[in-house]
């Protein structure tokens, strides 16, 4: 029987996706054997989770009321990329190739689940869409879920403004955070106009 202290750590590492008992426990013996420094950080980091907000904008994970990319003056407002997870936002941040904003749904349709547009933040996109918004680019996962929610996003925006949806090749039924780089860049010049 491992001290009562040590039995929360492995609880609290429990959490973690993919992380069973055995793991947690690897976890909690390697966090312990840290100096002081890495463990005040760690503790630090972990406990600056409860500050972190949604931005008001588009969704995504943020520091303050808007996230770092609605913050920045060097984006193009005119042109929204839709994605289904905020993760999603990186993958496509390291292609390079796009400097417009995103709007992140948190989630996709999935009537198997449960999971409906009204679920979905898709509400708060309409609102930002306007006379300016030049295209709205739906990058969901190249899924049946992601292709659903495309289908439905483009029937909903249909002559508000120009849509277009990432032409993904090979990778469909894959997901656009592990489509790598190369593959997300051709998807994002080769997209088609819905
Ligand atoms: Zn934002």
């Amino acid at each position: 029987m491992y001290p009562r202290k040590f039995e929360d750590l492995t609880e609290a590492f429990r959490h973690l996706p993919g992380v069973g008992a055995k793991t947690a426990e690897r976890y909690a013996f390697a966090a312990m054997s840290w100096d002081k420094q890495t463990q005040e950080n760690f503790i630090q980091a972990v406990s600056g989770m409860k500050d972190m907000k949604l931005c008001k904008t588009c969704g995504n994970i943020a520091d303050d009321d808007l996230c770092v990319y609605c913050k920045a003056s060097d984006r193009n407002p005119k042109i929204i990329c839709v994605v289904q997870n905020a993760k999603d936002i990186q993958a496509i941040e390291n292609t390079g190739s796009f400097k417009g904003l995103y709007h992140v749904l948190n989630g996709g349709i999935n009537t198997q689940k449960g999971i409906l547009p009204e679920d979905l933040n898709i509400e708060s996109l309409m609102e930002r869409i306007n006379e300016d918004t030049e295209e709205v680019i739906l990058a969901t996962d190249p899924t049946v879920e992601g292709e659903t929610t495309a289908l439905y996003l483009t029937r909903l925006l249909d002559r508000k403004t120009k849509v277009s949806r990432l032409a993904y090749g090979i990778s469909v039924g894959s997901h656009l955070d592990y489509t790598d780089t190369l593959t997300l860049t051709k998807a994002f010049e080769g997209r088609t106009q819905k």
